[in-house]
């Protein structure tokens, strides 16, 4: 049984749409999203979405009817607000797309097609942000591989044999053709965090993440891998691991590498991931761990927040805000 036809009665899709109606408009008066014009006025209601007040642009205006939802993510949508509401709610309780359809009684395509423009959308929040002051940073490899369906249906053609359980991994640093990207963390100690996910862990690649995620002229703190120490503009500290130093003084990664102790069980819960998936299961983390002082529903309400505004609507569909650093794909723009 959906979790819902246990709750509608605290729960009720009046309050739902009261509250998305309050979230959407609470720092702007209520205005046309087609022509702006803000001289528009009740028009009704719709008896198949009970709750939802339609409105209506008034003369010099584009005189069309739209309602809370127009041009928002949650646009279109056959399901109610509530549903919404409760995945975004259950998302940021760390929850897989599977398990969010079994609880909302929504077909898994939905939950998983939902889950992913509700991350894009919560990342629109940390494509700018930047870490300053004092930085831990430090690298993980994590095995990403063709996880999914071919276009066509059926399964994806890998190109190679099937990994096998427990196989032992190829030795060396992982990069992206490996099925091992590299997910970079850079940490302050003020407590902002920034996660990015890369192709590969070349000085060029860690020299542009660096510059994208900290601020220049911030104190790094790494280990001795040659790539931090080829960064320019910081100034640059490292503790030596193959010498068994892991604190030296104030200098020490451990703040980073705690916050890897979680993004790993937190990445275990989706049983595999794609490797083109894997810069939008990262972002989203990283947004829940900037968050952290806030409670779930918090958070989610952040999220429907953005998702209500059709500029990040449209961009959280076609996912444009979650992308791999690489600097090949940089000089490629720059030769293109
Ligand atoms: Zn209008």
């Amino acid at each position: 049984m959906p979790v819902l036809s246990y709750i509608h009665h605290l729960f009720n899709v009046e309050q739902c749409h009261a509250y998305i109606h309050t979230l959407r408009w609470k720092a702007r008066p209520l205005q046309c999203p087609r022509c702006q014009s803000h001289n528009v006025g009740p028009w009704g209601a719709y008896h198949y979405q009970p709750g939802l007040k339609r409105y209506r642009c008034k003369e010099k205006g584009c005189k069309r009817t739209f309602n809370d939802l127009t041009g928002t993510l949650l646009d279109g949508s056959k399901r109610s607000v509530m549903y919404w509401i409760l995945a975004t709610f259950l998302l940021c309780l760390s929850c897989s797309s599977r398990r969010i359809a079994r609880e909302l009684g929504v077909h898994g395509r939905t939950s998983y097609r939902w889950c992913w423009w509700l991350r894009n959308t919560a990342i629109s929040y940390e494509t700018d942000r930047q870490v300053e002051g004092t930085v831990e940073a430090d690298e993980l490899y994590h095995t990403a591989g063709s996880k999914g369906q071919a276009k066509h249906g059926g399964p994806k053609h890998l190109g190679r044999r099937a990994r096998g359980r427990r196989k032992k991994r190829e030795p060396g640093r992982g990069h992206y053709d490996k099925d091992r990207p590299a997910i970079i963390a850079w940490v302050s100690r003020q407590g902002a965090v920034v996660i990015q996910a890369t192709k590969n862990f070349t000085v060029q690649t860690v020299q542009k993440a660096a510059d994208l995620a900290v601020q220049a002229g911030s104190r790094l703190y790494t280990d001795s891998a040659s790539s931090y120490r080829a960064l320019k503009g910081y100034v640059h500290e490292y503790v030596n691991h193959t010498k068994k130093e892991y604190a030296r003084g104030d200098v020490h990664e451990n703040r980073a590498e705690c916050l890897f102790s979680l993004l790993k069980p937190y990445l275990r819960m989706f049983r595999g991931l794609s490797k083109t998936n894997l810069p939008g299961y990262v972002g989203f983390f990283q947004f829940l761990r900037n968050a952290r002082q806030q409670n779930a529903f918090e958070q989610a309400g952040l999220i429907l927040r953005a998702a209500l505004d059709p500029a990040v609507a449209s961009r959280a569909r076609r996912g444009e805000y979650v992308k791999y650093l690489d600097h090949f794909d940089l000089l490629q723009t720059a030769i293109n």
